[in-house]
């Protein structure tokens, strides 16, 4: 089949091989651990030797993120925080330097500042609105940038081909977790860096049924980290986990869209709201960064954040009275989510992690985006 290019094509079809699969529309799940060589030739003819190197099945889903990230390969993980840990280890050598962002995922923010202290490795943390600050923070053994663009809470940004070209004339490599924009609306290998993450437990699956991530970038990367980093510390996806996820991805044009229309529509109502006073999202002209917001992206999510009136008892109140928005982390299903961010948080954590006091996360859903403002209207006259 010739090489699909356009995001639905890609995502209904790509590695769509019938002979392969005896003209299954679907491809089956490889639920086997080893494949078994033919007699009488070379060991390692058959390209397939052991599932924690690779798999039939978990292929398909390679091929399909690969070619949404329009990167050469891709790697998938059992989950997210393996995917991450993996890249990182990729670039790193004892007694080395890495820069993240502030607004970086929490459990990045631990490997970085808590574990990986005990292999030398130091970390500096730049909120991130300038290349000033990336550049202020070099050091002569900084080998890693990492990058999270829009973070996930406050969707903050970074300049991608700013950061890229500063870190190419260092000698220093990118790598970008890129779940909050997914591959529709942000393509970072375009802009320069070097390898994009995801976490596939958001939208990607989409239905809140696994727990998966994925690494994208040059073939000879993803080489050596498939025979390194993935197989040795074993963090593989399970084939059934794969086919879940290429289940999840053939959908994902579709409900992408309507999430970010419904986050749209929450995200004016919550910013005429007069128990709101402030909305973060991307998508609202009110957002800071709206240059680098265009240049970089080309749609958006159903995440927003939002700092409600009123005390943290009453927001706390606000929450519990939702209905529609269950209280829970993650992101990225089919329903919708609330979660308290830094509700009850000291003010020196909360400036630590670049977060402002009183915030909440909405994910928007799928359900009806008019029951949900109606379920957020209700739930607001807890706020006096
Ligand atoms: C959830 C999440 C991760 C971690 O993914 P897991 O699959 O849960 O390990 C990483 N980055 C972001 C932005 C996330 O939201």
């Amino acid at each position: 089949m010739k090489k699909l290019e356009k995001p639905e094509d890609i995502c209904t079809h790509t590695g769509d091989e019938y002979e392969k699969f005896m003209g299954a529309v679907v491809p089956p799940i490889f639920q086997n651990s080893l494949f078994v060589q033919e007699k009488g030739k070379p060991y390692g003819s058959n390209p397939f030797i052991y599932t924690r190197l690779s798999n039939p099945t978990i292929e398909v889903a390679e091929q399909k993120i690969a070619a949404l990230e329009k990167g050469e390969a891709c790697r998938c993980f059992s989950s997210g925080m393996a995917a991450t840990t993996s890249g990182i280890m990729h670039y790193l050598q004892k007694d080395t330097h890495v820069i993240a962002v502030k607004n970086v995922y929490g459990p990045t923010r631990t490997f970085l500042e808590e574990y990986m202290t005990k292999w030398g490795i130091s970390v500096t943390f730049v909120v991130g609105n300038t290349i000033e600050e990336f550049e202020k923070a070099i050091q002569s053994n900084t080998k890693l940038i990492y990058l999270e663009s829009p973070s996930t809470f406050i969707f903050s940004v970074q300049d991608l081909e700013g950061v890229s070209a500063l870190a190419k004339a260092n000698h220093i490599s990118t790598m970008i977790d890129n779940t909050c924009a997914t591959p529709l609306y942000q393509n970072p290998l375009s802009f320069g860096v070097d390898m994009v993450m995801h976490t596939a437990s958001k939208y990607f699956g989409g239905h809140s049924d696994i727990v998966a991530g994925a690494l994208i970038g040059n073939q000879a990367d993803m080489d050596k980290i498939m025979l390194e980093e993935r197989s040795l510390f074993g963090g593989n996806m399970d084939p059934h986990q794969a086919w879940l996820l290429t289940r999840g991805l053939r959908t994902l044009p579709i409900r992408l869209k309507q999430h970010e229309q419904s986050a749209l529509k929450i995200a004016k109502f919550l910013e005429n709201h007069p128990k709101i006073r402030q909305v973060l999202y991307p998508g609202l002209s009110s957002h800071p960064q709206q240059d680098l917001i265009k240049k970089q992206m080309t749609g958006f999510c159903g995440l927003l954040s939002i700092l409600p009136k009123g005390t943290d008892q009453e927001i706390s109140n606000f929450i519990d009275k939702l209905s529609l928005f269950q209280t829970g982390c993650s992101w990225g299903g089919f329903e919708s989510l609330v979660i308290p961010i830094t509700c009850g948080m000291e003010k020196e954590v909360a400036d630590h992690l670049n977060l402002p006091l009183g915030l909440v996360r909405l994910h928007v859903g799928l359900e009806n985006v008019d029951s949900l403002i109606a379920d957020l209207d209700q739930a607001l006259e807890e706020i006096p």
